[in-house]
C-alpha cells in the first residue's frame, strides 16, 4: 500500500483499538486464509470457576479441595486461581518443594506424600488409576468442563471440574470471518473432549487438543507448510512463540507482555471480534493501494 494509505489505515485501527506495529502487519492480513485462536483466556474470558467436585470413594469433597489448594497456592495458572478461590474458607496444609509440570500440571509434597494435580495424561504416567472415575471426567468434559485429577501418594483423591465461560462475541466473530473465506482454528493445551465441545458450540472448523506449550509454533507451521496464511490470536506467555511464527501474530490486550511483544498487532478492548474488523481495515487499505 501507499505510505500515506497504510497510515490512514492505521490511524483508523489505533482509533478503534487495534493497534498494528507496522506495515507488513497490515499487508498480510489482507492475506489471511485461516486465523488460529487460543483457548482460554482469547476465545474465554480466562477466569474459570469451580462447578463441580468429585470426590473418590474414602474421601471427602473438603479434603479433595484442600489438598488441591495446598498445591495450587504456588502456580499462576488460571486453573489454581478457581480453585483458590473455591478454597478460600478452607484450611490449606503446607506444602514443600512445587513444581510446574508445563502443559499437565503441578506438584508439590505434603507431609511426606507427593501431591500430583492436572490432566489425564499426567496421572497416566505417574501410574495412577482413574478407575471408578474416568467415565465421570468424560462426562464433565464431554460438557465442557476441564477436569483436574488430583492424586496424594499415588491414588487419585478426586476430579475438580471447570469452567470457563466463552466470551460473548466468538460466536460471531467465527461466523464472520466464514462469511470472508477465512478458515477458524482453536489450539488449547486442554483435552480434546473439552476442546471438542467449545468447538462445537463456536463452529470452529479445526480443533488442535493436547498440544504442550513448546509444540504451538509447530502446529501453525504446519498449516503454513499446507499452504496456509496463518494469523494466531493469543495472550498467554505459551503464546508467545506461536504469535511470532504466525503470518500476522494479534495479541489480547488484557494478556500478558510476553504476548503484545511477539504480537504484530495488538488488540486493546480484547475483543476478538476486532480480528475481523482488523482484516476489514487491512483489505480496504490495499484497495486504495490500486
Ligand atoms: P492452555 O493452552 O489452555 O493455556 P496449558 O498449556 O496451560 O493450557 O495447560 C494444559 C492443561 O494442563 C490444562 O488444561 C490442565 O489440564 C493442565 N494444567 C496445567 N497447569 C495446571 C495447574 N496449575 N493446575 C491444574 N491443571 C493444570
Ligand atoms: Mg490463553
Amino acid at each position: 500500500a501507499t505510505p500515506m494509505a497504510v497510515m490512514v489505515g492505521t490511524g483508523l485501527g489505533a482509533m478503534n483499538g487495534i493497534l498494528f506495529k507496522n506495515a507488513a502487519a497490515l499487508e498480510n492480513a489482507t492475506k489471511l486464509t485461516v486465523v488460529v485462536f487460543d483457548k482460554t483466556g482469547t476465545l474465554t474470558v480466562g477466569q474459570p470457576d469451580v462447578v463441580d467436585l468429585v470426590s473418590a470413594p474414602g474421601t471427602d469433597t473438603s479434603t479433595l479441595l484442600a489438598t488441591a489448594a495446598a498445591v495450587e497456592k504456588f502456580s499462576e495458572h488460571p486453573l489454581a486461581l478457581a480453585i483458590l478461590k473455591k478454597s478460600a474458607d478452607l484450611p490449606v496444609e503446607h506444602t514443600v518443594a512445587f513444581t510446574n509440570i508445563d502443559g499437565q500440571g503441578a506438584r508439590a509434597e505434603l507431609a511426606g506424600d507427593t501431591v500430583l494435580l492436572g490432566n489425564r495424561l499426567l496421572m497416566e504416567s505417574h501410574g495412577v488409576d482413574l478407575a471408578g472415575l474416568s467415565q465421570e471426567a468424560a462426562r464433565l468434559q464431554g460438557a465442557g468442563r476441564t477436569v483436574v485429577h488430583v492424586a496424594r501418594a499415588g491414588r487419585l483423591l478426586g476430579l475438580i471440574a471447570i469452567a470457563d465461560a466463552v466470551r460473548p462475541s466468538s460466536r460471531d466473530t467465527i461466523q464472520a470471518l466464514h462469511k470472508r473465506g477465512v478458515k477458524v482454528a482453536m489450539l488449547t493445551g486442554d483435552n480434546q473432549a473439552t476442546a471438542d465441545r467449545i468447538g462445537q458450540e463456536l463452529g470452529i472448523d479445526i480443533v488442535l487438543a493436547d498440544v504442550l506449550p513448546g509444540q504451538k509454533a509447530d502446529k501453525i507451521r504446519e498449516l503454513q507448510s499446507q499452504g496456509h496464511k496463518v494469523a494466531m490470536v493469543g495472550d498467554g506467555i505459551n503464546d508467545a512463540p506461536a504469535l511470532t511464527q504466525a503470518d500476522v501474530g494479534f495479541a489480547i490486550g488484557a494478556g500478558t507482555d510476553v504476548a503484545m511483544e511477539s504480537a504484530q498487532v495488538v488488540l486493546m478492548k480484547s475483543d476478538p471480534f476486532d480480528v475481523v474488523g482488523a482484516i476489514e481495515l487491512s483489505r480496504a487499505t490495499l484497495r486504495k493501494m490500486h
